[in-house]
């Protein structure tokens, strides 16, 4: 995959493909030529095969068929959060055969990584670390695990058989405690080592907890693994109440699971608003009526002081003063990339592992995947570039130079009863945007654009234009045909003619 003057972008999951034309079809993903862009500014052609796989925009899970599922078995989002796939996923053999590879963390970036580069180079050793006990699952479904909806037995991403049939190797309960460089090893906490020809970085993320005093008493909480869920859910009992710190995704996404498990719940946020980072204030609005409507108290631009207790959690005190009684204190405000093994090993390390396009850090044979690795300035913390990291990191330690271009950062709510979907630029940063937005019916929808292209876009209440949405932006689709500046109605026109087109 030499550089031959072009740059061809995957839209679905920013893989880079260097030569004359676009690969057949995405070796990450599987997207067919079709949605590969030249990186220059030209329009990339419709696609035209049939339908026959759909790829849900929440979690990953690719359905075959010519229709999408009702609704994901994995993540329980409707038909509207899927989008068509045309071809299937390639099967790039390699020759790098007899090397052995260490994926150090088994969530979604590690699995993926195992199984693209098993896919490309039948003859690899893999061994995947895991520092959990227990098959790796899908950790966005704790949310909806906390809420009842699914049990632990729906979590596992694969069966055991799965790692196993693919003579994937996976430490469980195995925690790696160095990595040694020079001697390319890495030390696990049983005293044994991991001799390596390429690493893989997968180790994820850990919750933040802000300094508050108190927060180190029993009874407060932070949701990153199955063992959290469990310990949550021994405390609480229905009335019981809980208050949340935290209005992002992941605060009210718990907040909204314990609200359904009958517990008392006031969730704080200290933007002046729900979602800063997905929404703008009236798309927030909308969302704010229907989390009350949960039984959720929402303290708007409240900050804890400190929570208090004799050892267990007893109130969360605000800086205003005010007293809230509690049994529990769930944190959500944000993660912080697991860095450290990476930082000891001198590897260049900022807000996370520093990784380049080709996902690799800054010592020559180890990359970086998932909410551990920093790209372009940032660490996403989300599923879906997660999965797509690792396939590509993947597919380097296998020896194919494969490049991330980066994605489109999607978010889509799970629990709380309300369909919300946002892409891309949520609040226009200067004058050369223009914006369209209508609230009608309980539904929010607002679109943006720059240079005659979408740029963003908010869907509240009613989201089923969000694959035509995330399509068109990710083709850069010139909307200057829709006649912009145009109605909410006419672009939506225009969403819905261009994707039959
Ligand atoms: C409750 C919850 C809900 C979420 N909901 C959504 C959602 O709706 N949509 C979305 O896009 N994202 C969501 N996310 C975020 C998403 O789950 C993460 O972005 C994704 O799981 C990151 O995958 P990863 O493989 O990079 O890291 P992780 O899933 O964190 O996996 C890393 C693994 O490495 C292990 N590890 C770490 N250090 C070591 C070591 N030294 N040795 C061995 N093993 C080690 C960790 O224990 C872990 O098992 C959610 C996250 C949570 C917690």
């Amino acid at each position: 995959m030499a550089n031959q003057g072009k740059s061809w972008v995957c839209l679905v999951c920013g893989y880079v493909h260097h030569g004359d034309e676009p690969p057949e079809c995405c070796p990450v993903c599987g997207a067919p030529a079709s949605d590969f862009e030249l990186q220059a500014p030209t329009p990339a052609p419709a696609p035209t095969a049939p339908v026959t796989r759909w790829r849900c925009l929440v979690c990953g899970y690719e359905h075959d068929g010519t229709e999408p599922p009702d609704a994901c078995p994995v993540c329980g989002v409707s038909s509207d959060d899927f989008e068509a796939c045309t071809a299937e996923t390639a099967d790039a053999a390699v020759s790098s055969d007899g090397s052995r590879v260490v994926i150090l963390g088994a969530g979604i970036a590690g699995v993926s990584a195992a199984e693209s580069l098993r896919n490309a180079s039948p003859g690899v050793e893999i061994t995947l670390v895991s520092n959990e006990a227990r098959p790796p699952y899908y950790r966005l479904n704790l949310t909806r695990r906390l809420a009842g909806e699914i049990g632990d037995e729906a979590l596992p991403i694969h069966p055991l058989s799965w790692y196993t049939d693919r003579n994937i190797r996976l430490l469980e309960g195995k925690e790696a405690t160095e990595i040694r460089v020079e001697k390319r090893e890495v030390a696990l906490d049983d005293g044994t080592a991991l001799p390596y020809d390429r690493l893989i970085l997968t180790c994820g993320a850990h919750p933040f907890i802000p300094p508050v005093p108190g927060a180190d008493q029993e009874g407060v909480f932070s949701i990153r693994r199955l063992e959290d869920v469990h310990a949550l859910e021994a405390l609480l009992r229905p009335g019981s109440p809980c208050v949340c710190i935290g209005g992002g995704i992941l605060g009210l996404e718990t907040a909204g699971a314990l609200a359904k498990r009958g517990i008392k719940v006031t969730l704080l946020e200290n933007y002046g608003y729900l979602l800063p980072r997905q929404l703008n204030r009236e798309a927030s609005a909308l969302l704010s009526e229907a989390v009350t409507r949960l039984g959720i108290q929402i303290c708007s631009q409240a900050a804890a002081a400190a929570i208090t207790g004799n050892g267990r959690v007893e109130k969360v005190v605000l800086e205003d003063g005010t007293e809230l009684p509690c049994e529990a204190v769930c944190i959500t405000t944000g993660i912080r990339s697991n860095t450290h093994l990476a930082r000891r090993a001198g590897l260049a390390v900022r807000q996370g592992i520093v990784v380049d396009n080709h996902l690799q850090t800054s010592s020559p044979g180890i990359y970086a995947a998932g909410d551990c690795a920093e790209y372009a300035g940032s660490v996403y913390g989300l599923w879906e570039p997660a999965q797509y990291q690792g396939s590509i990191a993947g597919l380097n330690a296998a020896g194919i130079a494969t490049e991330f271009g980066g994605i489109a950062r999607m978010t889509t709510l799970k629990v709380l009863g309300l369909k919300m979907f946002s892409l891309g630029t949520i609040n226009p940063e200067d004058g050369s945007y223009t914006e369209i937005s209508e609230k009608k019916d309980g539904c929010y929808r607002c679109y943006l654009f720059r240079d005659n292209k979408l740029a963003g876009a908010i869907l509240v209440g009613d989201t089923s234009l969000a694959t035509a949405a995330a399509r068109i932006l990710r083709e850069g689709t010139d909307c200057s045909a829709a006649g912009l500046p145009v109605t909410v109605h006419t672009f939506e026109s225009f969403l819905r003619s261009h994707l039959q087109g």
